[in-house]
């Protein structure tokens, strides 16, 4: 076991699930050999693990002359839990097994101006009707993982002041939704919940920048394993760094170039319409930029070396395996990395760039409904969790 030393307490039944979990140990002499335990103290605490339906046995074929010995295996469908990635045009729904694989999802008619209130509570049928006809049992859930565009309270599960999200400000989601199913439920921003995703997606990649560009443009840090939330959760808030030859478009904030202003898939809608195309969303961008539109794949590639300029000073000081870029204008993804590369191999420094890889997102399109049950997974198929919820009696 990882960091375990003689000295530590005894294994609990959460620490050998992980053992479980992450495939180190396999059968009960394994989980004996990795924590010290006797065999009857393994055998107590697999048998609560058992009895949870967190982990399940497979017995395998007999080897040559021996009896088989029963494997212990994650039980990935013993539970599920629930994903609801908000957006501010669109919400979606999905019900996802133990690894976060989705079971269910649908889409909710409804934008979030509407308010958490109202949009939450048309997300609750939405989610039962889900669990009815994948017949998902109630008491199976175990989480619920949401997120929502801007900065979000990690302790209260509200968002901190997001102008695309008139009225949620400071208002507590989770009690929104444990009302009627009462089970954890964790909260966080879009662009993070996105960056767990391409984590999970990325075996072996410890440190991942991902970069959102839609409307708006934001940006997920993992960095040694771990997604990296900041002091007060706005690490990655990237929008309203200023570029340096921007040509002195106001902000919101109060800034001038920020990078929101002059490379989103809204400063792109703005730029086009003014160059006299027909553009309403970005959806219209990607279709002039894949139809070959000069001003498009011009404007599009200078919004990418913009993004690059932010994003080489976030290479050079984290050092990232992969920039990952994801987010409604993927589709333009040519002229937008050509940009983002340019910028980046021009003021990052060779150590950090040599082995650098700037890649579309591998989750596209699903990345928040997944990162949304990853989110909620970490936490509740935590060692401490799992044994929480083993020493209570009603569960
Ligand atoms: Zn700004």
């Amino acid at each position: 076991m990882r960091g375990r030393t003689p000295t530590t307490a005894p294994a609990t039944a959460g620490e050998i699930f992980r053992l479980v979990r992450d495939g180190e140990a396999g059968t009960r002499t394994e989980i004996g050999r990795a924590t010290g335990l006797s065999r009857t103290a393994v055998a107590a605490r697999v048998d609560r693990l058992l009895a949870e339906g967190l982990v399940t046995e497979v017995v395998g074929a007999a080897a040559t002359g021996g009896r088989p010995a029963a494997r212990l295996v994650f039980h990935a469908t013993g539970g599920t839990v629930l994903a609801l990635p908000i957006g501010v045009s669109r919400t979606k729904a999905a019900i996802c097994d133990l690894t976060g694989e989705v079971i269910a999802e649908d889409v909710l008619d409804q934008p979030a101006s509407v308010g958490p209130e109202k949009l939450i509570a048309a997300a609750i049928p939405v989610l039962e009707r889900l669990l009815a006809t994948a017949g998902a049992a109630e008491s199976g859930i175990r989480g619920i993982g949401v997120s929502i565009p801007g900065t979000v309270d990690g302790g209260s599960g509200s968002s901190i002041g997001v102008p695309a999200l008139p009225g949620w400000e400071g208002v507590s989601l989770p009690p929104l939704l444990s009302g009627r199913f009462p089970v954890p439920v964790r909260v966080d921003n879009d662009v993070n919940v996105m960056a767990l995703a391409e984590h999970a997606a990325h075996p072996g990649v410890d440190d991942l920048l991902m970069v959102k560009v839609s409307t708006g443009v934001g940006a997920g840090v993992v960095s040694g394993g771990r997604l990296q939330r900041g002091a007060w959760g706005a690490a990655g808030e990237i929008g309203h760094t200023p570029v340096h030859d921007g040509p002195g478009v106001g902000c919101g904030c109060g800034n001038v170039d920020c990078l929101e202003v002059l490379a989103s898939g809204a400063a792109l809608v703005r730029d086009l319409s003014a160059a006299g195309r027909d553009v309403h969303g970005v959806g219209d961008v990607i279709t002039l930029v894949k139809q070959g539109d000069p001003d498009a794949v011009r404007l599009v590639r200078t919004a990418g070396r913009r993004l690059g300029e932010v994003l080489a000073a976030a290479v050079n000081l984290i050092n990232p395996a992969v920039v990952t870029i994801g987010g409604d204008l993927v589709g333009a993804y040519d002229p937008l990395v050509a940009g983002v590369r340019e910028a980046i191999y021009r003021q990052s420094m060779a150590a950090a760039t040599q082995d650098l890889r700037i890649e579309p997102g591998l989750m596209s399109g699903r990345s928040g409904v997944t990162g949304c049950a990853i989110l909620v997974l970490d936490e509740v198929l935590a060692p401490a969790s799992v044994d929480a919820a083993l020493s209570d009696p009603d569960v």
